[in-house]
C-alpha cells in the first residue's frame, strides 16, 4: 500500500482549517443536523483511500469496517478499477445514446454470464434506489397488476417508489400519500407471505436485511418465496444492491440455496466503489412481458455511461480474479466469531451478532451503547456504521479483500468500545 508522507488537503493551509471549512460547509450548506451528529460521532475528513484503507486530514489512517455501507467490496481505489476507469476517460466518458454503447452491452453479458439461471436483460442506472424502482415498474408492466408485497423493516432506497416498498415509517410517514398498492409483511415468514400474493405484481426482498438490522432469514424461506411466487403468479424481485457480489459469501446471495429471482437489483460493488451505478438483470420471460415492443418505457440519460462500465467490467474480473467470494466467506466466519466472543464477554451491552459472509450486523441491548461505540472505534483507528433502519445495530461491513490480521485489529477496537462504553455509561436499560 501507498505510504503517504503528507496529507492532501485540497488547497487549504492546514488540516485543521481544512476540517473546520468542511464541517461548517456542512452546517451551512449541506446538512446541519448530520454535520452536528458526524462532528459528534468524531469523523475527520477522508483526503485519500487505498485498499481498506482510508486517510483523513492528518494522514491518520482508518481501517475501513463502514465500507461505504457495502459499496468498498473491491477495497478503495482498486487499481485495475482506477486504470479502466482512466483509459476509458481518455475516448468517450458518458454515452450520447445515439450509437451502441460497446461496454454497456459487454456487462449486460457479463451479469447474465455470472446470474443465476437464465437472469438475462439488464437495465442500467446511477444508484440502489433507481435499480429498484425499474424492478417495481417492470413487475407492473410485465404482470398488467398493481400491487407489490415487500417485508417489514426492509430497505429499498429513499426515492418515492423504493420508499414505499422500504419498510420503516420513520422514513415514509411525512411523504403520504405514496405509492398505492403496497402491502407489507414479515420478513422470514413465509406464511405471512402467502396470505398477501393473491393478484400481487411481485414480492420485493432482501436475502439479509441489511439496513434493517442485518437479519438473516431462516434457511429454505428464499426457496419457500420462489415457489409461492409461482404458485400465485407473482414476480420474484430480490434486491441484492447489498448483499451482492461476493457481500455475503456467495457470488449473489441467493445462491446459497440456488433460488433464481424474476428480477435482481445490483448496485454498491457492482462499479468497484469508482463510479456510481445501479441495475436490474430481469428473465427474459419477463422484460418481455414488458417491454417486448416499447423499448423506450424506462429510460435513464446518465445510466449505463462508459465510465461506469468501464468500471463495472474491471470489477467484475477482480471480483473473480482476486477470488473475493472465498475471501468474505473465510473472513466473515472470523468477524463473526470474534464479534460473538466478545458478545459473551460482555453480555449486558451485546445482545447479538448476526451476519453472512462480510455483511455482520452486532445488535446492542440499547441505542445509547452504539454512540459511544462507534465513536471510540473510529479513535482506535476502525470505522464502523449504524444500520439505517436500527440504530441499536452496528454493521461491520469491510471490503471483501480484507486480511485475517485486518479482521483481528477491527475486532480489538470493537473489544475496546464495547468495553468503554460499558464501562462509562454502566448498564442502559433494555428496550423490549
Ligand atoms: N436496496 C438495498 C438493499 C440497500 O441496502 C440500499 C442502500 N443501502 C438501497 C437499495 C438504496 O441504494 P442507494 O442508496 O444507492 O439508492
Amino acid at each position: 500500500m501507498k505510504q503517504l508522507d503528507e496529507p492532501f488537503l485540497y488547497g487549504a493551509p492546514s488540516p485543521q482549517a481544512l476540517y473546520d471549512e468542511a464541517v461548517a460547509n456542512y452546517r451551512d450548506f449541506v446538512n446541519p443536523p448530520l454535520a452536528r451528529v458526524m462532528k459528534l460521532s468524531g469523523s475527520a475528513v477522508e483526503v485519500r483511500a487505498s485498499g481498506t484503507t482510508i486517510y483523513d486530514q492528518n494522514g491518520k489512517a482508518y481501517l475501513d469496517f463502514a465500507g461505504g455501507y457495502g459499496v468498498f467490496t473491491l477495497g478503495h481505489s482498486h487499481p485495475k478499477v482506477v486504470a479502466a476507469v482512466q483509459r476509458q476517460l481518455e475516448h468517450i466518458s458518458l454515452s450520447g445514446k445515439v450509437f451502441f454503447n460497446p461496454l454497456l452491452g459487454r456487462v449486460a453479458r457479463r451479469l447474465a454470464e455470472l446470474a443465476p439461471g437464465d437472469l438475462r436483460i439488464s437495465f442500467f442506472a446511477n444508484s440502489g434506489t433507481e435499480a429498484v424502482e425499474g424492478a417495481l415498474k417492470l413487475a407492473k408492466a410485465a404482470t398488467h397488476r398493481h400491487k407489490i408485497v415487500s417485508t417489514t423493516n426492509a430497505y429499498h432506497g429513499k426515492t418515492l417508489g423504493a420508499l414505499t416498498a422500504t419498510g420503516r415509517d420513520y422514513f415514509r410517514s411525512e411523504y403520504q400519500p405514496l405509492v398505492p398498492e403496497f402491502e407489507h409483511v414479515a420478513f422470514g415468514d413465509a406464511q405471512a407471505l402467502e396470505g398477501a400474493l393473491r393478484d400481487a405484481a411481485a414480492f420485493i426482498v432482501e436475502p439479509v436485511q441489511g439496513e434493517g438490522g442485518v437479519n438473516v432469514p431462516p434457511r429454505g424461506y428464499l426457496k419457500r418465496v420462489r415457489e409461492l411466487c409461482d404458485q400465485y403468479g407473482a414476480l420474484m424481485i430480490v434486491d441484492e444492491v447489498q448483499t451482492g457480489l461476493g457481500r455475503c459469501g456467495f457470488r449473489f446471495a441467493v445462491d446459497e440455496e440456488g433460488v433464481v429471482p424474476d428480477i435482481m437489483t445490483l448496485a454498491k460493488g457492482l462499479s468497484g466503489g469508482i463510479v456510481p451505478v445501479g441495475a436490474y438483470i430481469a428473465r427474459p420471460d419477463c422484460w418481455n412481458a414488458a417491454y417486448a415492443k416499447q423499448p423506450l418505457m424506462h429510460t435513464s440519460t446518465f445510466g449505463g455511461g462508459e465510465l461506469a462500465c468501464a468500471a463495472a467490467l474491471a470489477a467484475l474480473e477482480v471480483m473473480e480474479e482476486e477470488h473475493l467470494v472465498e475471501n468474505a466467506r473465510e473472513r466473515g466466519s472470523q468477524l463473526i466469531d470474534g464479534a460473538r466472543a466478545i458478545a459473551e464477554e460482555f453480555p449486558e451491552v451485546v445482545r447479538e451478532v448476526r451476519g453472512k459472509g462480510l455483511l455482520v450486523g452486532v445488535e446492542l441491548t440499547s441505542e445509547g451503547y452504539a454512540g459511544a461505540i462507534i465513536p471510540e472505534m473510529l479513535h482506535q483507528g476502525v470505522t464502523a456504521a449504524w444500520t439505517l433502519n436500527m440504530q441499536r445495530v452496528i454493521r461491520l461491513e469491510p471490503p471483501l479483500v480484507v486480511t485475517a490480521a485486518e479482521v483481528e485489529r477491527a475486532l480489538e477496537a470493537l473489544r475496546r468500545g464495547v468495553g468503554q462504553a460499558r464501562e462509562k455509561l454502566g448498564v442502559l436499560p433494555c428496550p423490549t
